[in-house]
């Protein structure tokens, strides 16, 4: 359940999005990782998803190296884009259904999406197409996709951002459930996401990590 960045750098042209960045995730941790837009975080977790490959350094999911091609690696990872592309006109079901299928879950398929479905709470609204969801209940589809395939590690871009108060808190527990049992990472831009969320946060500033430490790090030194 562990996930590690080895010295990872990411050049777009001459524009260094990440440069020599490093840092592990143990078992059963929530770790924030904050910076401003623009830091580097949608860069680092595409690269540690093996969505992007890195120019330098490496990604390593339970001891084993992350590479675009191998699949083994890659579905111990689920990844929640910042942008996720829902498809509006689906129904709740049939979407994670397709996203099962891409898994190639088989005959876990069903009991494996109802199981997502109520674990999310989308019990009242699996009926519905996603277009018709509100942004919180597209977000637990998120969740959903992202966990279908039962991945030991967990990685959240901006799971939080843009949500009313309610679904805030709402999300923030489901993901608070999900920590008990997996590795979660999550980029947020908010210094409250991390503090509610989380012991354990790594700052990210221009493509460089100014610190990893415990959250309280936040109301003190910085
Ligand atoms: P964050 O997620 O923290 O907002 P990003 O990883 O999205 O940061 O971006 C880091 C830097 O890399 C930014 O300066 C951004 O403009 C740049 N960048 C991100 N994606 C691309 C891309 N596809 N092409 C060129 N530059 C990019
Ligand atoms: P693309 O064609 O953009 O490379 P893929 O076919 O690899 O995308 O994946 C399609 C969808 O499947 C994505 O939206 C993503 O949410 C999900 N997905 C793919 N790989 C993973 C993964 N390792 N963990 C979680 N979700 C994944």
């Amino acid at each position: 359940m562990s996930l590690a960045i080895h010295q990872v750098s990411k050049y777009y042209g001459k524009q260094a999005a990440l440069e020599n960045v490093s840092f592990r995730l143990n078992g059963g941790e929530i770790a924030g990782f904050l910076g401003p837009n623009g830091a580097g975080k949608s860069t680092l977790m595409k690269i540690a998803t093996g969505f992007l490959a890195a120019d330098h350094g490496f990604a390593e999911v339970n001891g084993q190296r992350m590479n675009e091609m191998n699949v083994e690696v890659r579905r111990m990872i689920g990844y929640l884009p910042e942008h996720n592309p829902l498809y509006p006109d689906l129904y709740v079901k049939e979407y994670l259904r397709f996203v099962a299928g891409m898994y190639h879950l088989g005959r876990r398929t069903k009991p494996r999406v109802d199981e997502m479905i109520e674990r999310t709470g989308l019990t009242h609204e699996y009926k519905k197409r996603i277009g018709e969801l509100s942004k919180g209940y597209r977000q637990r589809v998120g969740l959903a996709q992202a966990l279908i395939h039962d991945p030991n590690v967990l990685i959240l871009d901006e799971p939080t951002t843009g949500l009313d108060p309610n679904q805030l808190e709402e999300i923030r527990q489901l993901i608070r459930e999900v920590g008990q049992e997996k590795t979660v990472l999550f980029s947020t831009h908010i210094m409250q996401e991390v503090k509610a969320l989380c012991q354990r946060v790594i700052i990210i500033h221009q493509g460089h990590i100014v610190a990893d430490g415990t959250e309280q790090m936040l109301t003190h030194d910085i």
